[in-house]
């Protein structure tokens, strides 16, 4: 049996990797007070139609919908906003103190084309924040994606921030972008061939190469902004210089989902591949009335996690590995072999990660194993020792070797392993 195209096994060797990340993500998020926030992975299609958009490559072309015995339409969350939005709303969030600070981490599907760093499977670590339309709060998110990405090792980073603008001034880019495409169809994809009257900022992020050739010359965004969305986007630059966040302004930056409005913003990565963007996210002003509810503005990010590790990989940063066992413990004698058990489970009940021989092995191929699992401690239960109340502890880097009492072995290899 194979595994379908697009996903993976995450290995031990591997896993250990992913749960230093999980470690990042919890203690970042911890001070920046965010609560964590577990949705479904399937929820009804209407709220990616609604939420995501209808006109987006995501609900156009990559969502694994379903429908299920009675059905009903399902699909796979390709992102976490949407799942987010619905149980904030669902479950009276906007009734919580504002404003509601929120993040996650999870699995997302879609039915992309599988290559480096794009995955049907993959893992995003994304944060929201609920009912504050305040430009520090778009600075807050900011700063916390570049911290993580800080605190994990990565170097060389290039933000880039933009605003695409509240509806109000999307009308005058909407019309300039149509005016634009109507004469220049011929060269658009079928996708975007539709989109120019139906929603034609789609097409700004369309990644064929005939409608990115068109873009060169298309409207900016930018220059279509209202004196609100450009005090908005100046006071989030204040405020991210004033974090110490270095960035660059690019006016043609969009994102790839509809409910976007005001800030947008990515992280690139150079030397990955083609897949360079790590993260992005922005402001989604109108997404909580989108999905029924009351009026709530809106702000975050996701950051793919298969590719901060592809990223962390290219640039050489060691992150912990498989961590060898502190202590084997080892026997001679049938009488020896009676107090293993109990010794090991005394060990484990103090956090001492501890291990054994499994295959009856004599003590010098016990002393073997511990010597390939590469343990600090081995313990020695031998029968003299045991007469004494005591067993033999050696430590395996210089060899040493000495008798413990049994009953102070906890507390002595505590000290020594510094718990
Ligand atoms: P998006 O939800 O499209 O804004 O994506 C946010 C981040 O998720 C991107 O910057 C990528 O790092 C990651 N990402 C999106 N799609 C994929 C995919 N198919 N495979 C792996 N990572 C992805």
């Amino acid at each position: 049996m194979k595994k379908p195209r697009g996903v993976a096994d995450i290995l031990p060797g591997e896993t250990e990797r992913w749960q230093y990340l999980e470690r990042v993500i919890r203690e970042l998020t911890r001070v920046y007070g965010y609560r964590e926030i577990r949705t479904p992975i399937f929820e009804f299609t209407e709220l990616f139609q609604r939420g995501v958009g209808e006109d987006t490559d995501i609900v156009m072309k990559e969502m694994y919908s379903f429908r299920d015995r009675r059905g009903r339409s399902l699909t796979l969350r390709p992102e976490g906003t949407a799942g987010v939005v619905r149980a904030f709303i669902e479950n009276g969030l906007h009734k919580w103190p504002q404003p509601v600070k929120l993040y996650y981490v999870g699995p997302m599907f879609r039915y992309d084309r599988p290559q480096t760093g794009r995955y049907r499977q993959f893992h995003q670590f994304g944060a929201e924040v609920f009912g504050t339309a305040e430009p520090v709060a778009d600075a807050e998110v900011i700063c916390l994606l570049m911290d993580f990405y800080a605190r994990v090792g990565l170097r060389g980073l290039q933000l880039e921030i933009n605003s695409v603008g509240c509806m109000s001034c999307r009308q005058a880019l909407v019309a300039a972008l149509r005016e634009y495409f109507r004469g220049k169809a011929g060269g658009l994809c079928s996708h975007c061939l539709e989109r120019v009257e139906r929603n034609p900022l789609r097409i700004l992020d369309c990644k064929e190469e005939g409608c990115r050739e068109l873009l060169k010359e298309a409207p900016v965004p930018l220059d279509f902004l209202c004196g609100g969305c450009r005090s908005h986007f100046a006071a989030v630059q204040k405020e991210l210089a004033a974090c110490g966040v270095s960035f660059l302004v690019n006016g043609r930056l969009v994102r790839g989902l509809d409910y976007y409005t005001g800030t947008a913003f990515e992280v690139l990565v150079p030397g990955i591949g083609a897949q360079s963007a790590i993260g992005g996210g922005g402001r989604y002003d109108k997404l909580v009335e989108t999905c029924g509810g009351p009026p709530t503005p809106g702000v975050g990010f996701a950051v793919g996690l298969e590719r901060t590790l592809l990223a962390l990989a290219e640039q050489g940063v060691e992150l912990p590995g498989a961590a060898a066992p502190e202590v084997f413990v080892a026997f001679a004698g049938e009488r020896a072999a009676g107090r293993v058990p109990a010794i090991l489970r005394r060990l484990r009940a103090a956090g001492i990660a501890t291990e054994r021989d499994y295959s009856g092995r004599g003590l010098k191929g016990q002393l073997k194993q511990a010597n390939k699992r590469a343990a600090r401690w081995v313990v020695i239960v031998g029968e003299e020792e045991l007469d004494r109340g005591n067993v033999s502890v050696r430590a395996m880097e210089t060899g040493e070797q000495v008798e413990v009492p049994e009953v102070a072995l906890v507390s002595w290899l505590k000290e020594r392993l510094g718990q």
